[in-house]
């Protein structure tokens, strides 16, 4: 019998089986384990003893381990290896797992049990992490209406239903939009300025429409580099109209009164469930709390963040007024301007910097600064079976030589990987029966192979990413809790980028590039010229940036923060939110919200001020390291303490304090960015 169809794995460390494994018997398996689980859940159910935390909760937290472990296989595979039998197979199996944890989600028995159990809290004498795990189940089900009476399910199921239809509506229009239009140019002086790569790029596109000449359409990797390059002033305006009005024109993929239409449904099945606003609802599962929180947020951020904003937009009017002779910054030049300044005040490109980061040097440099930081070390083995031949696997140890984790690692790109680089989980690390069961980490990339003559360089962008990648990698090898839904990286949705965004910053330290930033061939360390340039560079802008960002995460929030239906003109209330942020000059025939797909048809709603959040908490968390020293053993030591291995069995914000003994605060991050005065 196939490994796969097994009831645990009898590899090393039962380690994915993956030399065993044949499409065919993903199906099988997944519906075998299925099966298992459910039978693991109806004996949760007709336990004829009252419920406890014992019988109810863990023993639904452990059911479905292998079910957990072949479809985490199936899915990582899907991602990193995959192929048409894959990806057809997908097709079966993602409706067989929704409709399997539905079933739970509805099971009105086994909410009597847990709910049974949560009212019983107070008298249990939980620790910590019990308490979240049985929170975090009722809420699995209250948050979708368990406790709700029959009608009102219906309602709410109602509401499901319309919100999933006009979010893909909304999808499909932005979509239409972005498709309709094109750029489409046949004199080659009109593309003055446009890199090699982006012209080609063009010219195979207008060859794919029968055309003569070159296209752009209003894609990222088409819109960008005209935006960034081109000369032509008149065209950068078209496209960013074009660009801001998608959904917005008036004509059948206008997105205006779907948009309202959800911001109502959503505040609706918040009212139903017992929440204000749809924000008090999502915000809940959050380290922020409240919707009030948020707002307070961002408005700190904006009042320190608005005088270098303003500073860097004279900054770059005056320049563009220079060097373009325009009398007035428009939207269509901040692109422009911004690459031709940072040319002229770095001089600092990629090929330069390419040499000095060897893959292999990154990947021992990487290895080294966790070594010092947490005592871990990387033994490669061959020891484990892996799913391409050019996956790398590691066990990790600490200093007693204890096996903390297993770590795969793919770099490089093949044709049944995905774009992009992430961290992924194998096997979730849990402690039951007194055995603590360590976990398998997987990181992949697609950087660059190395040839017969050339070794894998990197760029400093794809240093930073596989830092980052590493640093999620950490949270999940280093997890140490009970329960493996709250082990590792399973933290609320703000939280979970801290790890992998605090390590980013160790490439920008000179301590840390001395171990790894060698010249390839010839030893020498990266000049610490170079160094400096690329931290001025990084935050290169960064208050205008800044008032972007906010400006989108306020956005979010008026739709959700706050009762949406007197919202009845998209364009003047949108118009309003932004006053606090504006620089450029307004353009009457553009519209954010109505292709704002990060929080209408992405799962961004009332979320988009998470990006700015993790990046105060990163810069807070490494303004303590540099404090005592970027290696400082004292600070690791904490923060493994109270964050790598803590997972989400705490509210974040408490592990933080912990860590931090505050709570975190914005300044770090306007100092890194140089928007306010360093220390
Ligand atoms: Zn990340």
């Amino acid at each position: 019998m196939a490994n796969l169809l097994n009831n645990t794995f009898t590899t090393p460390y039962k380690t994915a089986p993956f030399s065993a494994i044949k499409n065919e018997d993903f199906l099988p398996a997944i519906k075998k384990e299925i099966q298992k689980t459910k039978e693991e859940i109806n004996a949760i159910t007709t336990n004829r003893e009252a419920p406890t935390f014992k019988n109810t909760i863990e023993a639904l937290e452990f059911s479905g381990e292998q079910l957990d472990r072949i479809t985490s296989i199936f899915y990582n595979l899907n991602s990193a290896e995959t192929n048409k039998e894959i990806q057809k197979l997908a097709q079966e199996i993602s409706p067989l797992l929704s409709e399997f944890g539905n079933d739970i989600r509805l099971n009105e028995t086994l909410f009597k049990r847990v709910k049974s159990v949560w009212e019983q809290k107070e008298k249990l004498n939980l620790n910590k992490e019990q308490q979240m795990l049985l929170e975090k189940t009722y809420k699995s089900f209250s948050r979708n209406g368990a406790n709700l009476a029959n009608d009102k399910k219906d309602i709410l199921r109602d509401i499901d239903k319309q919100l999933s239809t006009l979010s893909l509506k909304f999808g499909e229009n932005v979509l239409a939009e972005t498709n309709n239009f094109e750029l489409h140019i046949t004199e080659e002086n009109q593309l003055k300025g446009l890199p090699e790569s982006a012209l080609e790029a063009a010219a195979g596109e207008a060859k794919e429409r029968n055309k003569d000449g070159w296209v752009f359409t209003l894609n990222y990797p088409s819109y960008i580099p005209l935006m960034t390059y081109a000369e032509n002033r008149e065209l950068r305006k078209k496209m960013s109209l074009a660009f801001g009005s998608k959904s917005f024109q008036g004509n059948k993929y206008d997105n205006r009164e779907i948009i309202r239409q959800i911001a109502n449904l959503r505040q609706q099945r918040a009212e139903l469930l017992g929440y204000k606003t749809h924000a008090h609802f999502i915000l809940e599962e959050r380290m922020a709390k409240t919707p009030e929180k948020v707002t307070l947020f961002l408005e700190e951020l904006l009042t320190k963040a608005k005088p270098a904003a303003k500073r860097e937009y004279t900054q770059l009017e005056n320049f563009a007024k220079e060097l373009g002779s325009i009398d007035k910054l428009e939207k269509w030049d901040g692109a422009f301007y911004t690459e031709k300044l940072k040319q002229k005040l770095f001089n600092l490109d990629d090929e330069k910097l390419k040499p000095y980061f060897k893959l292999e040097n990154v990947i021992n440099g990487v290895f080294t600064v966790a070594e010092r930081l947490y005592g871990l070390t990387f033994e490669e083995t061959a020891e484990i079976d892996k799913y391409h031949k050019d996956v790398k696997t590691y066990k990790v140890l600490d200093e007693n030589k204890e096996l903390v984790s297993i770590l795969y690692a793919d770099f490089h790109p093949r044709g049944g990987k995905r774009n992009g680089a992430w961290m992924t989980v194998y096997k979730r690390q849990y402690k039951l029966n007194g055995e603590n069961s360590r976990p398998h980490i997987s990181i992949v990339c697609n950087f660059t192979k190395p040839t017969e003559s050339k070794p894998s360089l990197l760029t400093f962008n794809e240093v930073t990413t596989l830092f980052h990648e590493f640093g999620h990698a950490l949270h999940g090898m280093l997890a140490n809790t009970t329960y493996p839904s709250l082990s590792g990286t399973s933290v609320y949705w703000d939280f979970v980028e801290l790890p992998s965004q605090v390590l980013e910053n160790w490439c920008y330290e000179k301590d840390a590039l001395e171990i790894f930033a060698k010249h390839y061939q010839t030893e020498e360390i990266i000049p610490m010229e170079y160094v400096e340039k690329i931290k001025e560079s990084a935050t290169f802008m960064e208050g205008m940036q800044t008032l972007r960002q906010l400006s989108f995460g306020m956005l979010d929030m008026s739709w959700h923060g706050t009762d949406p239906s007197n919202i009845e003109n998209v364009k003047k209330h949108e118009d309003a939110v932004f006053e606090a942020t504006r620089l450029y000059p307004e353009t009457p025939e553009t519209c954010m919200s109505t292709a704002f797909s990060h929080i209408f048809q992405g799962g961004y709603s009332a979320g988009y001020y998470s990006y700015k959040w993790a990046e105060v908490l990163d810069a807070d968390a490494f303004e303590y390291f540099k404090e005592k020293g970027i290696f400082s053993k004292e600070v690791a030591t904490k923060f493994k303490n109270n964050v790598l291995s803590q997972g989400g069995i705490e509210d974040p914000m408490e592990l933080y304090k912990r860590f931090r003994g505050k709570e975190p605060q914005p300044d770090a991050l306007l100092r890194r960015a140089g928007l306010i005065e360093k220390k």
